[in-house]
């Protein structure tokens, strides 16, 4: 059997038409070197932000199905684009939405999770010797809707694709050229990992590091399937992602920043058993993600609540808070959009007392005022102001001497 090969994609490798000409050529280049190939492509450069923002401009709150029909055919013009161009170079192509390769997800709109693969249609393509262009972050639910994986879902049908076809590699085509212990385009002098496991990278991806949906390094780690963050415009060798990846011993792995969240504080609730469970289990029940959660004890008997949720959320987790507050007769709900995660990521964070120390003389140094902090085995995060972010990160690096 031949090898198998899936390449993802993302929407900065297939912004123009000189771009996605090129990527074609890198698609024919590995089918000439005998592999079968499977590509997952994302919407063409910013096309799902300005999908959204058309939305928006129509309504304050999309119905989340609809948003998932339009969000989609983003994905559905690259995927085309891209065969028709593969086929004027004189290969046999054919391209696939979500649904059309049999992609089956959770009925959830908007963060979908993949349930299973239908492989059938897939397979016979590539018997016929076809290479498969599959549109990302998309597919079908129970009731025959179109879902949407999430931002950045697009990594996850590649990974997904690469564990129910039992690929031999999954590489993640990019505009940088592998895994770095910062953001590249902020700290420019942030270091490329080679070789990585997959907690460690989940880890950065959870805490920020956009490089890859978190879903699909979980999915990864679970079907052990070997993966290659690489880019999409030089040849370098990139960052290789695997169970036993060699590591150096380093305390830090890398430093990193989200910039895409909100807080929300329910001031004033009732100080009695139970409040919280109502207010968190609401919001589990919608799916929303709570990530850092702050009480505040007050004395006349009420405490304030804070949280954050990631920012495609953070409507939704207004209106559960605001339902909330009225239920329990908490004084209101106030929200903000202007802040960021920064996080220190790397094994031996919590055992080593000079990295907290560190960390926090950073932002002292800085004139930094810390919101929230939450801490666990491998890292310590703390919620700042979204302005002071990118010289926090910046900082922190210089600090550490990654
Ligand atoms: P794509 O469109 O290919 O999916 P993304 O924009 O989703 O690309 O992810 C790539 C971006 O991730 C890079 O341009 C870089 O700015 C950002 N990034 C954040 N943290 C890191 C990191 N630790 N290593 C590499 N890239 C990172
Ligand atoms: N196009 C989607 C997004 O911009 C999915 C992806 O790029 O992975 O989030
Ligand atoms: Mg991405």
């Amino acid at each position: 059997m031949k090898d198998l090969i899936i390449q993802k994609y993302g929407g900065s490798s297939v912004s123009d038409i000189e771009k996605i000409k090129n990527v074609a050529k890198k698609i024919i280049q590995t089918k000439q070197e005998g592999k079968d190939v499977i590509v997952v492509v994302s919407a063409m450069g910013d096309t799902t932000d300005s999908l959204t923002e058309m939305a928006y401009a129509i309504s304050e709150r999309p119905k989340e199905r609809e948003m998932d029909i339009l969000l989609s055919t983003g994905e559905q013009i690259s995927i085309a684009l891209l065969a028709i161009a593969i086929h004027s170079m004189g290969y046999d192509v054919i391209s696939l939405t979500g649904p059309q390769c049999g992609i089956v997800t959770s009925d959830r709109y908007n963060k979908a999770r993949i349930d299973e693969i239908h492989t059938k249609r897939i397979r016979k393509e590539l018997e016929q010797g076809k290479i498969v262009i599959v549109a990302g972050f998309q597919g079908i639910n129970h009731k025959m809707d179109i879902t949407t994986l999430g931002r950045g879902g697009s990594d996850t049908t590649a990974v997904a694709l690469a564990a129910a076809l039992k690929a031999n590699l999954c590489q993640i085509y990019t505009d940088v050229d592998g895994i770095y212990t910062s953001d590249p385009r902020i700290v420019p002098n942030a270091k490329l990992i080679p070789s990585i496991s997959y907690d460690e990278v989940l880890e950065l991806a959870s805490l920020g590091a956009k490089i890859l949906h978190p879903r699909s390094i979980e999915l990864a780690d679970k079907y052990k399937v070997p993966l290659e963050v690489r880019s999409s415009f030089h040849h370098h060798k990139g960052t290789t992602i695997k169970e036993d990846a060699k590591m150096e011993k380093v305390f830090i792995r890398g430093i990193s920043l989200d910039e895409n969240i909100g807080k929300i504080s329910v001031l004033e609730v009732p100080d009695k058993p139970g409040i919280a469970f109502q207010l968190f289990s609401s919001l589990a029940s919608l799916d929303i993600h709570v990530d850092m959660i702050v009480q505040n004890v007050n004395r006349n008997g009420v405490n304030d609540i804070s949280f954050t949720v990631s920012m495609d959320e953070l409507q939704e987790a207004i209106e559960v808070a605001q339902k909330f507050a009225f239920k329990v007769n908490a004084n209101k709900v106030i929200y903000d959009k202007a802040v960021a995660k920064l996080s220190v990521v790397g094994t031996g964070v919590l055992d080593n007392a000079e990295i907290a120390s560190n960390f926090f003389e950073s932002l002292f140094e800085l004139g930094i005022n810390i919101q929230m902090i939450s801490t666990s085995e491998i890292k310590i995060s703390c919620i700042i102001d979204k302005e002071k972010g990118k010289e926090a990160l910046k900082y922190m690096y210089q600090k550490f001497n990654i």
